[in-house]
């Protein structure tokens, strides 16, 4: 299989700069946390990596322990970036993170340097690539001195084997203090990747925005709520072989009644503006100019093609379409 990217691939998507870096992200990112595993089908899985990136998606998120297997994700994409990409790399931002559960022993989880520096080597193995653009802590180390954790991603920056490094799953108050650790050792925080959407506002009631004040930029994932946000249970049922039928992070129990009730009005409004449910997700996050990037997942070409709406296509919202919004998820 041989591949050629599109020559107007960068003539829709639109490019927002990852807090006070130079570094811009497409208002669209994918994410393979999910649909990239060992099991995950090759010609599908290549097929969303074209089209995304024939789209002008550059950026494309992985974590050690994506799968499953964990580990597999990134094999796979690596896989993917060899036979079709290789000529493309610096047109490509790669992430990968460390700080979840990868292998046993006190090594192999959380936020030491002993584990951010050899998983990084591994991922970067599994990759078949020589560095990664943005390397994430996964997520808070409630015993590890954060000056340790922080300290260990400044090194993988001056190893070469980071270009940039971010936090994922900070609150602001550690965000923060992250961000003045890699400042004073010259390494800014340029990205927190946090879960928001519609249907779930943490960030909101921490103030994260605000106290991040545009100097760490914020990549939002699940911004479809794992596929909540979208056509795929509207009429309440199951389909095979989605994320909820898996029942693992998206738990069938989450589809009752009531959930669908309000997921068809969310999809009322929508349809107002124009939009399938999914395209709205998007372009409520995209509204506030300090959102960075909306962090996607796609099992599909078509999915993709979906979520492509909502960049640029998007009207402003309306007092009232947000406070409707709100009425129904708050
Ligand atoms: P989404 O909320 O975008 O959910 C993606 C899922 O929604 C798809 O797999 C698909 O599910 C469904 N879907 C997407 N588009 C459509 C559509 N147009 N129509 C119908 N169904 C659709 O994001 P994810 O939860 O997948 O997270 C995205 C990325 O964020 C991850 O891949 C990862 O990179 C990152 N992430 C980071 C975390 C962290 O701790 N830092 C944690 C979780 C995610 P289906 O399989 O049913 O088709």
């Amino acid at each position: 299989m041989s591949y050629t990217p599109e020559n107007n691939r960068y003539e829709e998507m639109k490019y927002r700069y990852a807090g006070h870096s130079g570094l811009q992200l497409p208002e669209l990112s994918l994410g393979l946390w999910h649909n990239f595993g060992t099991d995950a089908d090759d010609k599908v899985t290549s097929d969303i990596i074209c089209k995304a990136f024939d789209k002008g998606i550059t950026h494309f998120d992985l974590a050690n322990n994506y799968g499953p297997e964990p580990g597999s994700a990134e094999k796979r994409f690596g896989k993917i970036v060899k036979h079709l990409l290789s000529s493309y790399r610096d047109e490509m931002l790669v992430s990968t993170k460390a700080g979840y559960l990868m292998w046993p022993g006190p090594y192999g989880d959380f936020g030491s340097r002993k584990y951010i520096i050899s998983s990084c080597d591994q991922s970067l193995k599994r990759l078949g690539l020589d560095y990664v653009d943005i390397f994430y802590h996964h997520r808070p180390d409630p015993k590890t001195p954060l000056e340790e954790t922080m300290g260990a991603l400044a090194q993988l920056v001056r190893q070469g084997k980071a270009l940039y490094v971010g936090i994922s799953n900070y609150h602001a108050a550690d965000a923060l203090r992250a961000k003045k650790i890699l400042d004073e050792l010259g390494c800014p925080c340029i990205l927190n990747q946090v879960r928001y959407s519609i249907l779930d506002r943490w960030t909101e009631d921490d103030h994260l925005l605000d106290a991040m004040d545009n100097q760490i930029g914020m990549i939002c994932f699940s911004p479809l709520a794992q596929g909540l946000l979208t056509s795929r249970y509207l009429d309440g049922t199951i389909p095979s072989g989605s994320r909820a039928s898996q029942n693992r992070f998206l738990k069938s129990d989450k589809i009752t009644p009531e959930m669908v009730v309000m997921l068809n009005q969310l999809n009322a409004i929508a349809r107002k503006r124009g939009q399938t449910l999914s395209e709205m997700a998007i372009s409520w996050l995209l509204k506030d100019a300090r959102v960075t990037s909306v962090l996607i997942g796609a099992s599909s070409v078509a999915q993709l093609e979906d979520n492509l709406q909502a960049v640029g296509n998007s009207r402003p919202f309306t007092k009232d379409e947000l406070a409707e919004i709100d009425r129904l998820t708050k």
